[in-house]
């Protein structure tokens, strides 16, 4: 069965690393500029030349020019009005491509200029994503970015921001921003601080620098993920640490080739790390600045790299694992994440006429993945009504996905 943009539409999908200022939707950006009287270069009330102007990313020369776009993003989102509506219309977004699970990153110290407190843009961004639960189900979480080429000092007080809200919405903290010239050591004090209250950890790393900038992120900052990673693979050594230790990486593949992190898609690293066995996940970067959506992102690396069925579904796994869910939650959520990828998968093969998995080495690949689950599962596991988050599913399936008892760190395979 050929792998179609539909079927790739319907499976059930993370995005990790999607920040909230690069993601908002053009006819917003229009809207949200008369509204509050902001200028924007050209003319605002032309769609195309404003589009022409965001989606930075396909002309720019590196990763310091690609972060001039978000200068147009940021001046309209200075208000709780816009911030909650950029974060419940990218939950929108995401949930109408069935993405079940979303981290959305964004700095708070970019959004002060009209006199926002730091508490009222992160309960702004909040009650956004809290609609979006309510209306389509997508689960959601909060990453507070300190800025690179900001003091540490502005990060330190991010750093505050994110163990203040703690199990109010936020899951992690990140290091974002220009990389060359700011290496993460020098912000430290932010990292210890959210470790030092067990609060989760990732860094931008390897995506503008090499990976000097990857073994800081892991050792010196103590990062429990590595945004892109992309240079991963000049450094075996690190390379290997971060696969024995599944330090998983938030691959984002157009904006890597975007940004010259990569010269082309042919290049980046991706099939290399997933056949080597690094935990990577799949994620848009900015859906407006790169022009991009979570099914473009597995759609390209099935047209570069020949994924087959069995590499989606351990890609999309992975993302779900990866995810800052509490590890009970995680595990039902990715459990129910298979059974909803097994049954997308019975369905399209019904509907083409065709049996997807024709290959005996990917059959057999899955067949692991399955196998794997069923040998560590010696006694029931019972869901509890905590666990019940994945609303999407039509109540039978819920039924039959209980009594399947699936570990998330099971459904992968031995790892
Ligand atoms: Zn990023």
């Amino acid at each position: 069965m050929k792998i179609t943009r539909e079927f790739i539409e319907a499976i059930p999908k993370t995005d990790l690393h999607v920040h909230l200022d690069g993601s908002i939707r053009l006819n917003t950006i229009l809207e949200l500029a008369e509204e509050q009287g902001v200028e924007l270069p050209g003319d605002p009330q032309d769609e195309d030349e404003l589009k022409e102007v965001m989606n930075a990313g396909a002309i720019c020369e590196d990763l310091t020019d690609y972060l001039k776009a978000f200068d147009i993003t940021l001046s309209v989102l200075q208000t709780e009005e816009a911030l909650y509506r950029a974060a419940f219309e990218l939950g929108e977004d995401a949930a109408r491509e069935n993405v079940k699970y979303m981290e959305v990153r964004y700095s708070p110290l970019l959004h002060t200029s009209e006199g926002l407190s730091y508490p009222v843009i992160v309960e702004a961004v909040g009650e956004g994503l809290r609609e979006a639960k309510r209306q389509y189900g997508l689960m959601s979480g909060q990453i507070i970015c300190g800025i690179r080429h900001m003091t540490p000092e502005a990060s330190l007080r991010m750093a505050e921001l994110c163990v203040a809200f703690k199990h109010k919405g936020v899951v992690g903290f990140d290091l974002a921003g220009a990389e060359a010239n700011n290496p993460a050591k020098d912000y430290r004090e932010a990292f210890y601080l959210v470790r030092n209250n067990n609060v989760n950890l990732t860094i931008h790393a390897g995506e503008a620098y090499g990976p000097e900038s990857i073994h800081q992120a892991i050792h010196m900052g103590g990062a429990h993920r590595i945004g892109h990673g992309t240079r991963l693979r000049e450094d075996g050594d690190l390379l290997n640490y971060i696969n024995d230790r599944r330090i998983p990486l938030e691959v984002c593949l157009t904006s890597n080739v975007q940004t010259r992190a990569c010269k082309s898609f042919e290049s980046h690293p991706l099939p290399f790390y997933m056949s080597y066995g690094l935990r990577c996940t799949i994620n848009t970067d900015n859906r407006l600045v790169t022009d991009t959506t979570v099914t473009d992102e597995y759609c390209r690396a099935v047209r570069y790299y020949d994924f087959n069925i069995g590499d989606l579904r351990k890609l999309m796994i992975n993302g779900f694992k990866s995810s800052f869910l509490p590890y009970r939650k995680k595990r039902s959520v990715t459990a129910r994440a298979c059974s909803e990828f097994d049954a997308v998968v019975q369905q399209f093969e019904k509907a083409y006429g065709e049996d997807a998995i024709t290959d005996p080495q990917v059959a057999q690949e899955i067949a692991f993945q399955k196998a794997a689950a069923d040998a560590r599962t010696p006694m029931a596991y019972a869901v509890g009504p905590e666990d019940r988050g994945y609303p999407l599913l039509r109540r039978s399936d819920e039924d039959a996905d209980d009594s399947e008892a699936v570990d998330a760190e099971q459904a992968s395979g031995a790892e």
